[in-house]
């Protein structure tokens, strides 16, 4: 049990050093850069990170969205302190939003390099300012500039995401990104090879429900213990579940699928 908790605290303040992170790593993770770069021409590192992630995800299924999303740990943070629950019961349907984005936002990615017959400048780490690496970190007009204007959008919109909708509600909702990692899970529980989920032995399960109370990304996580199966395409395979079981029913476990 103690182990248990000591992951729940290290995935928190991994989170919390994400968010303190983000004026460093915002450009590896952009949504919008990546499409920017590809109608001017260049590989932008949002690109690799993207496509590093999906594969991750045929293996390690959405933990990335758990440990490495910046923009996650900006909700969860603040999710914390703004503690308003998600209602699994209502939000189903609202969740398959983000597929529509998803198209949307694939379908932009793939424009620029389609107009431009490829990615004529290639691999640019530094874009938007390929010319000027240090633009971003040298505290010029235009690197503030550019801070303000992500965080004020980032902020407004995790606020009004969690204020709204709850805890990583933008995860739950709207977030393209995250159905790489659906795909990916998806793709993998096919093909039933040793990777990262979730078991479950409910025989032990008192159902007291403390793991849909404590989970992220608002799932009725009790409704899948009972069922004795913890695939859900939105389960970020966070730990939280395990972490605040108080009878060990769920855990990690990354053998081969039955
Ligand atoms: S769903 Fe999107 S915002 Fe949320 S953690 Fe995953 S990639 Fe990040
Ligand atoms: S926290 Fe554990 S014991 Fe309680 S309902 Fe969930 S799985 Fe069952
Ligand atoms: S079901 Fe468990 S592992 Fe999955 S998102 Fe919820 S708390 Fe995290």
């Amino acid at each position: 049990m103690g182990q248990r908790k000591k992951s729940f605290k290290f995935r928190k303040l991994l989170m919390f050093l994400w968010l303190i992170a983000l004026p460093i790593t915002f450009n590896w993770m952009s949504p919008v850069l990546i499409i920017m770069g590809g109608f001017e021409g260049y590989i932008t590192i949002s690109f690799i990170v993207f496509a590093t992630w999906f594969i991750s995800s045929l293996f390690f299924g959405r933990a990335f969205c758990a440990y490495g999303c910046q923009w996650g740990a900006v909700q969860e943070v603040l999710g914390d302190t703004i503690p308003k629950k998600l209602d699994p019961t209502k939000k189903k349907k609202r969740r398959k939003i983000k597929y529509i984005v998803f198209i949307v936002w694939i379908a932009f990615i793939a424009l620029g390099p389609i107009l431009n017959l490829g990615y004529q400048y290639g691999f640019s780490p530094f874009y938007p300012t390929p010319e000027d690496p240090t633009a971003i970190i040298s505290w010029n007009e235009f690197a503030i500039g550019m801070l303000i204007f992500y965080f004020g959008i980032i902020g407004s919109v995790a606020i009004l995401f969690t204020i709204v909708g709850g805890k990583r509600s933008f995860c739950n909702y709207a977030c393209p990104m995250g159905v790489l990692g659906v795909i990916g899970t998806k793709i993998k529980n096919a093909f039933k090879y040793p990777s990262l989920h979730l078991e479950v032995n409910n025989e032990k399960c008192t159902q007291c429900k403390q793991c849909s109370k404590t989970c992220e990304m608002g799932l009725d996580v009790n409704e899948l213990v009972q069922k004795g199966d913890m695939y859900d395409p939105d389960c970020i395979l966070c730990g939280s579940c395990i972490s605040n079981c108080p009878q060990d029913v769920i855990n990690y476990a990354l053998k081969w699928r039955k």
